[in-house]
Parts: structure tokens; C-alpha cells; sequence
């Protein structure tokens, strides 16, 4: 699972299908209200907001 801004998105992608072998769900922060979990405030790779989340 990868927390991401948009610049770092399709990276993320990447890393997770080496990783699993398989196409991620990309799920729009913004869009999206999580009832138990906080979403990380800054993509994984940079400082930036976070954006996206790939999972
Ligand atoms: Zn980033």
C-alpha cells in the first residue's frame, strides 16, 4: 500500500505491481472517507500532500 501526491502516482503503481504481481485499486484521497483509519498527510517519496492512495 502506497500513500502518493500525483507526480508519484504512476511510481507507486510500479512499485506495487513488482511487488504483488498484480494491478493496484488507486483510490482518490480526496474522495474517499476512511471510518477507521487517517490517511498519512505527505506522499511517500516527497513532501508533498498526498494525493492518492494505491492499494
Ligand atoms: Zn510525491
Amino acid at each position: 500500500m502506497y500513500v502518493v501526491c500525483k507526480e508519484h502516482l504512476e511510481l507507486a503503481i510500479d512499485k506495487f505491481v513488482d511487488e504483488y504481481e498484480d494491478a493496484p485499486d488507486v483510490v482518490d484521497l480526496k474522495e474517499t472517507e476512511f471510518s477507521d483509519w487517517d490517511p498519512p498527510a505527505k506522499c511517500a517519496e516527497c513532501e508533498q500532500d498526498a494525493k492518492f492512495l494505491v492499494v
